[in-house]
């Protein structure tokens, strides 16, 4: 009894002159995870305690849980009607997407419990919060990556198969958020690594950005050369070593690189919407060690807190340098070569030849033993076929269904209502090649020769037009072109690549 009056005092506080409770897994005295009806709870019961706090629900998963996001402001006016403010960057941060690394969501709540008691004072009159503290709630309570219907929403954010995923979409939409933070954890235990090689990896936190060389060029200069920096510097010198992320070790053989490069994750998408986008991959003990919680969860949310709380605090001492260019990111792209407006459609790593090996710490199973490994270093990013970003794109196939989905992409499209002849390249695709299987970081399946002629092509009557005029036009365009690495049609319902002309294709002028 004594100990628990004890743990109350500690993890609890006053808000308002209010009592705010300890979050569930503090109260469970951070010995088991709760479930995500205890947290949905939670948040609740926050919501009453302060008039800084508003629960809106996103939608539900495909298990029927409700997914919700948490806002907190100092600003009654984004509380009621969530909008962007001068000088104010909003921040949305996305917990435990994946359900296996829990972390993060609870990290989320302590976080929102501090800030509706009053902590961090400062950050509430600079900052505007959405927290998505369970991103997949099924997830959560299976422990598993995936959702209830066995979805993978970490990778489907061109495809946007699952019902999670769109939800998320329509909430950057609604939120148009100047910063995403996606925490993540990263297993230390590797099969082949640790199974049969005999080491794990050994990192603490590492973080990665928006890489995608098609984001715009001054918010991925920005994002690159000083907020990440910045934050790796912060959070080492709070006392956890943090480092950029490599992608993921799983042998001794490997190259090294780093976050993957497609668009198909919630990173990179919403970096190329214009976004500061973060991604934290903190460490994910291995179940065979002993430690004072279970799995060393208490510490592993530990790190986590201290890593987003670091961020915000950066973010909100950046306001004015990372909105200028966040915000003109997303009402006017500008690629980062060539002519403000070139997009490449190819995008892998290659070997970094100014630093063609890294050494990087792993640690013996058996004993402990640390030690330097030596791996080849393929962070360097390569990038092939330059195009110039065109007026708009032609969809002449299955016109319904790209209507849905882009409508679920809030990209902006026409419906051609009579025969119409406009300037456009034609695509024909004359060789169909297989991507070699492991390509880290890359999900290009196949890729498509395709022979570009310019012609005038006569579209009919229920054609769609997608102009390029809009702000996601760049990211329109690297999901819509059959050049593209991240081309919808790499995915597997959209197995559109064949030999013949494409029936999507650039219009020169409309
Ligand atoms: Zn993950």
């Amino acid at each position: 009894m004594k100990i628990s009056v004890a743990f109350l005092l500690l993890c609890s506080s006053l808000a308002w002159g209010r009592f705010v409770p300890p979050t569930p897994f503090e109260l469970e005295k951070k010995q088991s995870l709760p479930d995500s009806r205890t947290i949905d709870a939670y948040l609740a019961t926050l919501v009453t305690l302060s008039p800084r706090a508003r629960l809106v629900v996103l939608g539900t998963s495909a298990g029927n849980r409700p997914i919700q996001a948490l806002l907190l402001s100092a600003s009654p006016s984004f509380l009621q009607h969530p909008a962007n403010e001068p000088h104010k960057p909003t921040v949305m941060l996305f917990g435990s997407q994946h359900g296996n690394e829990p972390s993060g969501a609870e990290a989320m709540q302590q976080l929102a419990r501090e800030l509706v008691a009053g902590e961090h004072a400062a950050l509430l009159g600079r900052l505007n919060l959405v927290l998505v503290v369970m991103s997949n709630p099924d997830g959560r309570d299976m422990s598993s990556r995936h959702n209830a219907n066995d979805d993978n929403t970490n990778v489907d954010y061109v495809a946007l198969q699952a019902g999670e995923t769109r939800l998320l979409v329509d909430a950057l939409h609604r939120f148009d958020p100047d910063v995403v933070f996606d925490a993540h954890e990263s297993g230390i235990w590797k099969r082949v690594l640790t199974r049969e090689q005999g080491w794990m990896t050994d990192v603490e936190a590492q973080f990665d950005m928006g890489n995608n060389p098609n984001i715009d060029g001054p918010l991925r200069d920005y994002t690159e050369g000083r907020l990440l920096p910045a934050l790796i510097a912060g959070v080492s010198a709070a006392g956890l070593a943090a480092t950029r992320y490599r992608g993921e070790i799983t042998s001794l053989e490997q190259a090294v690189s780093r976050g993957g490069l497609g668009i198909t994750n919630l990173r990179n998408y919403a970096a190329m919407q214009g976004r500061v986008s973060i991604l934290v991959e903190n460490r994910l003990d291995n179940k065979s060690g002993t430690y004072a919680t279970p799995r060393n969860i208490a510490e592993r949310v530990r790190k986590q807190h201290l890593s987003m709380l670091t961020m915000l605090q950066l973010v909100a001492d950046e306001a004015d340098p990372l909105l200028a260019v966040s915000r003109q990111a997303r009402q006017r792209w500008v690629s980062a070569d060539g002519d403000g407006r070139t997009l490449w459609m190819g995008v892998s790593f290659g070997t970094n030849r100014d630093k063609p090996e890294v050494t990087l710490p792993l640690v013996r199973f058996a004993d402990g033993h640390k030690q330097l490994h030596r791996f080849r270093n393929r962070d360097a990013i390569v990038v092939r076929e330059p195009v110039t970003l065109a007026a708009a794109y032609a969809v002449t196939r299955e016109r319904e269904r790209v209507a849905r989905w882009l409508v679920q992409h809030h990209i902006a499209f026409e419906t051609v209502a009579e025969p119409r002849e406009l300037p456009a390249d034609r695509l024909k695709i004359t060789a169909v090649r297989k991507q070699p299987d492991a390509r880290p970081g890359v999900r290009e399946k196949v890729r498509a020769e395709v022979e570009v002629t310019r012609d005038a092509v006569t579209l009919q009557r229920g054609d769609l037009l997608v102009p390029m005029s809009q702000p996601l036009a760049p990211l329109a365009a690297l999901m819509l072109d059959p050049r593209s690495a991240n081309a919808l049609y790499q995915e597997e319902s959209w197995n559109w690549l064949q030999p013949g002309e494409f029936p999507v294709f650039p219009v020169v002028e409309y």
